[in-house]
């Protein structure tokens, strides 16, 4: 609670619920480089419209059968003919809620920072409080349409009381919330998730937090954020399914079928909203909020896939982006919103900006006065304008100008009201069931295995004795459990921790003392250090206390204000002074065995010389310290797979394995020496080998497997015929995987694919597929992979996918760098027979 309160960026408590929640707001994270009064000269000599609704092409194929409804259409058509020009533009504004009404008092707004004003510019501030703008009173008006982030049933209900019994045309309010990865009972980081390569895993995950947060009055989440994202510097990270396309799509399609279930309106679903749109992880240098800059076909081989499996899956909302794409900002993008999005995809629900994202514009350059960021925004695709007080003000001026047609205005709102038709707002605006309030038991055991699931065993060495150091010996009773994360409620749920609570948050440090005592032992616990710091005073009692035990496990890492929004960092090493405390505790020659809690892929490159054991354990969640000592016990085998590269120095990332070829490749060569002639002409580092240090899709278990017989089912297919089937599978891979070792175990049986001899140089290999199959000791499975044209083709320079009369290499395996492969090829000529 404490901390919440010291959190600036908090703000989304509510003193009825008596906690702090973790949905957490940015309040004035940057300076807005700009003075809003800008002379009316320079505004009007500014490009004139140029995207009316006309331009957006009409969906064909509605990404969303509900939003299609007839019966909603009727509605919808009905309720907008009612409507005045004040009516509609409320629908398309979204506000949060900050406190009591009147909402901001002059006191409670901030006063925008001296040197910046000083400095001819304005801190951006909460629009609602800088303005003191009455939301309860715009709620019983119709002049705002959704709420972000207000949460908690009471308060949810007396917006919604105003919105539905004050108002002229009595439309339900929508709640949206930040509700990322559990809302009470809270699961791993969207990164620890991909991690898992559990799709079903993530579906029951998502209907569990949907069902939470529906009692507090939350009907939408935005989440999922599918932004593929190839540099670890990005706070970001955390939030998504890491750098692969094909799982992130895959995480994606899961999500949104756990939120939204097959039917909008079926109590406990929630709309979900797709983010950010688009390519937003591409963030260069992985500064958070900076530009974003690629050719087309990489936006739509890599960055799109993850948006459109979800706008397929039927997602009803996306939210556009903070950042430009190739110079055209995302929320004002007509390529993206109106061309892909609508045009290429049918999504027919609404497009929200990003918290002030409209407002931003001015910012990125491309508008000098909130009028024309309003007509940018709205006109390229933007529905609702979160918080920057720019639609509501600035719409009316517009259409009375006839700078932003009315039929603009129309089709946004549409896209509102069927969402709102099709949540079964209307009929169920309020909320009457039990308000969940804290961490649910029935759902423990669920975020518990989504914990275990997660969990990526990177290291585990052998001991003198010829025996791992995972999972601990039984004569192992004594442990020493050291480092900052051991015993750090707050810390376990990582950025975006919902509406998790301490209290109900099991530490590793509560998890081992029980379980330590049950096996005989004890726990010798010495937090050592702070996440950031320098002091050294702790360090002689951790020490110690490895001294005195039979192994140390050190609990390590970030903070959980170290990634999620606003969370870059230039060095990905473990912060403050823990390095340090990690080298005294290995030299005390005791088993060590290290916990890495992060948001992101961290530079373990000393940790893999020196430590026996290292576990990525990103941010587990309510049910951490159980899940911690699940595994550490053996009562499961750790079975995460990474799902994204783990860099030897920062000075590698962008780090991924699905790179495009080099013509000078270092292929066969000891990179760990300095290169001379052949050897120093490639690509190359002159200090560091190229690789990862853990590779995508990397992860150990407690058991061992064995992969045979790769094989595809075809070694050759016709072109015509790859063409013709586009639904289809052309040829399937497969392979027999056995568990080689002496205990159950599962494991991630991977499928990556290279494509050789194209018009357009192809990934040196791409992920196709994944299956997790538990095998019993010396059991085998043959495991299949269908490849079809959505797995083997590739973006041609038309920017369409296409395939070509080319060869392609598939590996089966456990990991990106899978030895075992079958090759086919496509071919033009008409083939007779297929090869068997
Ligand atoms: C974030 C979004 C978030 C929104 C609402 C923004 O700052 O970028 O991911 O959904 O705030 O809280």
């Amino acid at each position: 609670m404490k901390d919440c309160i010291a959190d600036a960026r908090i703000v989304n408590f509510s003193a009825r619920l008596g906690t702090c929640l973790r949905i957490r707001r940015v309040l004035a994270p940057f300076a807005l480089g700009l003075t809003i009064a800008v002379s009316a000269g320079l505004a009007t000599a500014q490009q004139a419209p140029t995207h009316g609704a006309s331009a957006v092409p009409q969906a064909k194929h509605p990404s969303n059968s509900q939003l299609a409804d007839p019966k909603i259409e009727a509605r919808v058509e009905e309720l907008l003919r009612k409507m005045t020009l004040d009516e509609k533009i409320g629908q398309l504004v979204q506000y949060n809620d900050t406190g009591d009404s009147p909402t901001a008092s002059p006191a409670e707004a901030k006063p925008a920072d001296k040197a910046a004003e000083k400095a001819g510019v304005i801190v951006a501030v909460n629009p609602v409080m800088a303005n003191h703008l009455d939301v309860m009173q715009m709620a019983a008006t119709g002049r705002v349409g959704s709420m972000l982030n207000t949460i908690g049933q009471a308060r949810t209900n007396t917006y919604q009381h105003l919105a539905v019994e004050k108002s002229r045309l009595h439309i339900p309010l929508l709640f949206g919330a930040d509700v990322i990865h559990g809302f009470r009972t809270v699961y791993p980081i969207p990164l620890g998730l991909a991690a898992s390569w559990d799709p079903d895993l993530v579906v029951s995950l998502g209907h569990m937090s949907a069902a939470e947060a529906t009692t507090a009055g939350v009907r939408w989440f935005y989440s999922p954020m599918v932004d593929i994202s190839r540099d670890p510097r990005w706070g970001r990270t955390a939030e998504g399914a890491g750098e692969d396309p094909y799982l992130g799509s895959a995480m994606a399609r899961a999500y949104i079928r756990g939120y939204q279930g097959d039917d909008l309106s079926k109590p406990g679903q929630v709309a979900a909203s797709v983010k950010h749109f688009a390519a937003y992880g591409a963030a260069e240098a992985g500064r958070e909020y900076n530009t974003t800059d690629m050719s087309e076909i990489t936006l739509r081989q890599i960055y799109l896939p993850p948006y459109e499996a979800a706008v397929q899956a039927g997602a009803a909302t996306i939210m556009s982006a903070f950042n430009s794409l190739s110079g055209v900002p995302a929320s004002a993008n007509p390529f993206l919103m109106g061309k892909i999005l609508r045009g290429e995809w049918g999504f027919n629900g609404f497009v929200v900006s990003d918290y002030t994202s409209v407002m931003e514009l001015i910012n990125h350059g491309i508008a000098l006065d909130p009028a024309t960021a309003t007509r940018k925004a709205i006109t390229a695709g933007v529905d609702v304008d979160m918080m920057s007080h720019f639609y509501d003000t600035q719409l009316p001026g517009l259409i009375r100008s006839g700078q932003v047609p009315m039929s603009v205005v129309d089709e946004a709102v549409r896209r509102v009201l069927r969402v709102k038709f099709a949540t079964g707002l209307f009929e169920h605006p309020y909320v009457d069931v039990p308000e969940v309030t804290a961490a649910v038991a029935e759902h423990r055991p669920l975020v518990r295995k989504a914990a275990e699931e997660s969990f990526v065993l990177l290291q585990n060495n052998k001991l003198a004795d010829g025996a791992p150091v995972l999972p601990l010996a039984t004569e192992r009773k004594n442990i020493a459990l050291i480092g900052p994360l051991a015993d750090a409620a707050g810390e376990m749920v990582g950025a975006w921790g919902g509406a998790g609570r301490d209290p109900d948050i099991i530490t590793i440090r509560q998890a081992l003392e029980a379980r330590a005592q049950k096996a005989g032992g004890r726990l010798i616990y010495a937090k050592g250090t702070e996440i950031e710091d320098n002091s050294e005073a702790g360090f002689a009692e951790a020490v110690k206390a490895a001294q005195d035990a039979d192994v140390a496990v050190l609990a390590l890492g970030e903070s959980n204000a170290m990634s999620g929004e606003a969370g870059s960092r230039a060095y990905l090493d473990l912060p403050g002074n823990q390095q340090k405390l990690l080298e005294q505790v290995v030299a005390t020659g005791k088993p060590v065995v290290l916990l890495v809690f992060s948001g992101r892929p961290l530079v373990l490159d000393w940790a893999a010389k020196h430590v026996g054991s290292i576990i990525e354990v990103w941010f587990p969640g309510t049910e951490a310290g159980n899940a911690v000592a699940d595994l550490l016990y053996g009562d499961v085998s750790p079975s995460g797979k990474l799902p994204m590269s783990f860099p030897r120095a920062v000075g590698q990332e962008p780090l991924y394995y699905n790179q495009f070829p080099t013509g000078r490749p270092a292929i066969g060569i000891d990179l760990t020496k300095p290169g001379e002639g052949d050897t120093h002409f490639v690509s190359r580092y002159i200090d560091i080998p190229n690789s990862a240090l853990f590779p995508f899709g990397f992860g150990l278990s407690y058991s061992t497997f064995s992969y045979q017989s790769v094989k595809v089912s075809k070694s050759s297919i016709p072109l015509a015929q790859a063409l013709a089937n586009r639904g289809a599978p052309l040829v399937e891979a497969t392979a027999t995987v056995t568990n080689t070792g002496s205990r159950p175990a599962t494991e991630v049986v991977q499928c990556y694919v290279r494509n050789l001899g194209t018009s357009i140089e192809q990934p040196v290999r791409a992920l196709k597929g994944f299956e997790r199959v538990t095998l019993a000791p010396g059991e085998s499975k043959q495991v299949t992979f269908p490849l079809g044209f959505k797995e083997l083709s590739f973006i041609g320079g038309e920017h369409l996918p296409i395939m070509e009369a080319t060869h392609y290499t598939v590996w089966i395996g456990g990991s990106s760098l899978a030895d075992q492969s079958a090759e086919f090829v496509v071919s033009s000529k008409p083939v007779r027979a297929s090869v068997e």
